[in-house]
């Protein structure tokens, strides 16, 4: 009896110790002295990611290709001064509230918020990802968990009443695991003490070919949507749910990323490609399967479920090869895809689309998984 429990105790002692012994490197200093570190994911099917505190970032994501070798499909760098200095949302996660919100203003509970205006497309500013330093651009707080008896990452960052302009103190939560069938898991929570907008993603760039690998208009896509949110010349969603059907933003069937993307067409020209929401067919507090993503040459094909209710898919337009990565290969213009499961744009200024307000005493909860295969 005793030999069980010590040896029942010894087990439940190892797992712990597991969790706690996750590989952990220095990842650089802040210029405040804080330290930041690289902490290692790697499931028993092989699936390796590497996430920094900073920005609760993903740094490198490793998959399997159809010979079951491994590259990192995720664009980024090596050092922590380049993702400060000029990383574009690279594996971050972004908010408190992800995408655009229109002129860096809302009205909420009767009372005007005022927001930093970081981005301008077409000329015309707004406040995107959370402002000038959003929670990319924050140190989080790593706690080592295990999920399943796999590897798994917890962060936490508490927002302060007034940080960036928004109401409230946020406190959320965002766990990072892995899956012994190579999946990465994002579980997010969030609760607040005041009313406040939040939308919360998380923003990897991917090549299935391997970062810094060329462009990406080669990979299909299949999204599960049958409408999408058309935007302004300052890529605010103009409110309407249009039909994605039989236009260049139909991929309820697969299609390559490039086949109508210099299409002459007035939304992919504002968005100089795909920088869009499309509206999810089916949403459930389980993930539902909202995109497939596949690259013939490699045969690596990832699938991405959530709880969200939209996916943006941004084709990396801004990219222009003046960025270099990780591999010492510049990121060339549509260099990567990225997939943002999230609430619609600016829904703060749309009563009509599905509410981002969370209010003290609830709790966000939001679940994202991207599941990587080869064939
Ligand atoms: C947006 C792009 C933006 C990019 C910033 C994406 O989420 O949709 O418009 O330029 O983030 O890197």
């Amino acid at each position: 009896m005793k030999t069980l429990l010590s040896l029942a105790f010894g087990l439940f002692a190892g797992a712990t110790a597991l969790g706690a012994n996750l590989p952990t490197e220095s990842f650089g200093q802040l210029p405040d002295g804080r330290a930041v570190h690289l902490y290692t994911l790697k499931s028993s099917g092989g699936l390796t990611v590497a996430i920094s505190d900073y920005g609760a970032t993903v740094v490198k994501l490793l998959a399997p290709d159809r010979q079951g070798h491994f590259d990192d499909v995720a664009l980024g760098f090596n050092r922590l001064e380049d993702y400060e200095a000029k990383s574009p949302y690279f594996g971050a996660i972004v908010g408190r509230v992800a995408n655009r919100i229109a002129d860096g203003q809302f009205t909420l509970d009767g009372k005007t918020y005022t927001l930093a205006k970081n981005d301008h497309p077409g000329g015309i500013p707004c406040a995107l990802h959370g402002g000038k330093r959003g929670f990319d651009k924050v140190l989080w707080t790593a706690e080592p968990r295990e999920v399943g008896g796999e590897p798994a990452l917890q962060l936490t960052y508490v927002s302060p009443d007034g940080e960036e302009g928004y109401p409230g103190t946020l406190t959320v939560h965002v766990l990072y695991s892995v899956t012994r069938d190579n999946s990465l898991k994002i579980d997010y929570s969030a609760t607040t003490d005041k009313d406040t907008p939040v939308n919360l993603s998380n923003h990897s760039y991917l090549n299935l070919k391997g970062e810094g690998q060329g462009d990406v208009l080669d990979h299909q896509l299949t999204i599960a949507a049958h409408r999408f949110t058309p935007v302004n010349a300052g890529l605010i969603p103009t409110g309407e749910l249009k039909s994605a059907i039989n236009t260049p933003f139909d991929f309820t069937k697969p299609h390559t990323v490039g086949e109508r993307i210099n299409a002459d067409d007035e939304q992919l020209k504002v968005g100089g490609g795909y920088d869009h929401n499309w509206v999810l067919d089916t949403v459930k507090s389980k993930p539902t399967l909202a995109a497939t993503i596949y690259e013939p040459t490699t045969g690596r094909e990832l699938e991405i479920s959530t709880t969200e209710p939209g996916l943006q898919f941004y084709s990396g337009n801004f990219l222009d090869g003046t960025l270099v990565g990780k591999g010492g290969r510049k990121y060339v213009h549509r260099g990567a895809l990225v997939f943002e499961t999230q609430h619609f744009p600016d829904s703060i200024n749309h009563p009509k689309f599905p509410n981002t307000v969370l209010k003290p005493g609830h709790e966000l909860k939001s679940e994202t998984v991207y599941h990587f295969t080869a064939h």
